[in-house]
């Protein structure tokens, strides 16, 4: 059954995970659906899954799959992937927008690109699941910045200027537990150009994966609201990933959002990666950012094809699961469509003006 009410969700890996196949092949698995991983057009549709942000995110080329197998431990400190070259990140990044924009176009419209507000209620008017376009660790822009104007005209509205490792815009905070995000330095004066240049753009600004540092370096200089699509909150699980309540305070100000992350290290009090996870445990995370950021203020950022989710969800059709869990939590219906959708609508409007 799906949720009585459309979901839009601040992070996927989607394209991640078709990244080895070729676009045309990559655009059939999506939309006649292989059961692999956690999303597919079919399933998406079965739980009424209205929208989202599809991120871009280049692996390294020597990745070890298995290194955030230390997560489940009583408390670790990932090393820092080593930093990309960019002519590979933008080869791998054309790659993935290749991918969502041949996903669109042989959707037969059951899948749109939406680079504004009114794309977005159009989508939702005609039952289309909207898609926007996210770069996570903007390694593939140049020193120029000339391949974001161009990303920007494909579609790109979106973007986090680190992931978990250095780059040339600024340090990502490295996976700690327990930890602050206070670990690592802020933005270079490139990441500062990059910042102002997403704003003139109306590319909203991602601080999720960036430290402490990095975070109020943006807090600074934006001009729009400031937005983690995919965070939790510090104060229930100490994660150097999570933002504290300080943070929180600031992206309430701006009139900005988080989004709720299912990945279970960046859930659960002790920080371990574990599946088993119950539901209660997101439910706290969610307690506490409507606490600090309001009803407005939260929504979902499911890192679906990006992380270990707990197994009460599963994959994309267990996300009615999550709204019947916050109903039987004391949510009224109002909020549970503000957090299954609106907000996230609202914040995109309002950045992308
Ligand atoms: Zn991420």
């Amino acid at each position: 059954m799906p949720a009585p009410f459309p979901i839009f969700d601040g992070h996927n890996d989607l394209l991640l995970r078709l990244l080895r196949k070729d676009p045309a092949e990559a655009a059939r698995v999506f939309l006649e659906g292989d059961g692999g991983g956690h999303l597919d057009l079919p399933r998406m549709r079965r739980a009424g899954f209205a929208g989202g942000f599809f991120a871009i995110f280049v692996p390294d080329p020597e990745d070890d799959p298995h290194a955030d197998d230390m997560m489940v431990n009583a408390s670790y400190d990932l090393p820092l992937p080593p930093s990309l070259d960019q002519p590979y990140a933008l080869d791998a990044t054309l790659h993935m927008a290749a991918i969502l924009i041949r996903v669109e176009r042989e959707s037969r419209g059951a899948v749109r690109l939406c680079r504004t507000g009114a794309d977005i209620d159009r989508a939702r008017q005609e039952g289309a699941v909207a898609a926007v376009l996210h770069i996570e660790g903007a390694e593939a822009i140049d020193r120029d910045l000339l391949a974001l104007d161009v990303l920007h005209a494909a579609g790109l509205r979106s973007l986090g200027p680190v992931w978990s490792r250095h780059n040339a815009f600024g340090h990502g905070v490295p996976f700690r537990y327990p930890s602050t995000g206070d670990i690592g330095g802020g933005l270079t004066d490139l990441g500062r150009r990059l910042v102002r240049r997403c704003n003139e753009l109306r590319i909203m600004v991602d601080v999720s994966h960036l430290p402490e540092r990095g975070f109020w370096d943006v807090a600074r200089l934006s001009d729009a609201p400031l937005v983690a699509t995919h965070s939790n909150a510090h104060a229930v699980c100490p994660h150097s990933r999570n933002l504290t309540d300080r943070q929180l305070d600031a992206i309430a100000e701006s009139r900005g959002m988080v989004g709720v992350n299912f990945a279970t290290s960046f859930i659960r009090p002790d920080g371990r990666k574990d599946a088993r996870t119950p539901l209660e445990d997101m439910l706290r995370h969610f307690d506490h950012l409507i606490g600090r950021l309001g009803v407005d203020g939260v929504g979902l950022g499911s890192d679906f094809d990006g992380a270990t989710v707990p197994q009460a969800i599963g994959d994309v059709t267990g996300l009615p699961r999550l709204f019947d869990a916050m109903r039987r939590h004391g949510y009224d219906e109002a909020t549970l469509r503000k957090l299954a959708y609106e907000n996230w609508v609202g914040v995109l409007k309002r950045t992308w003006g």
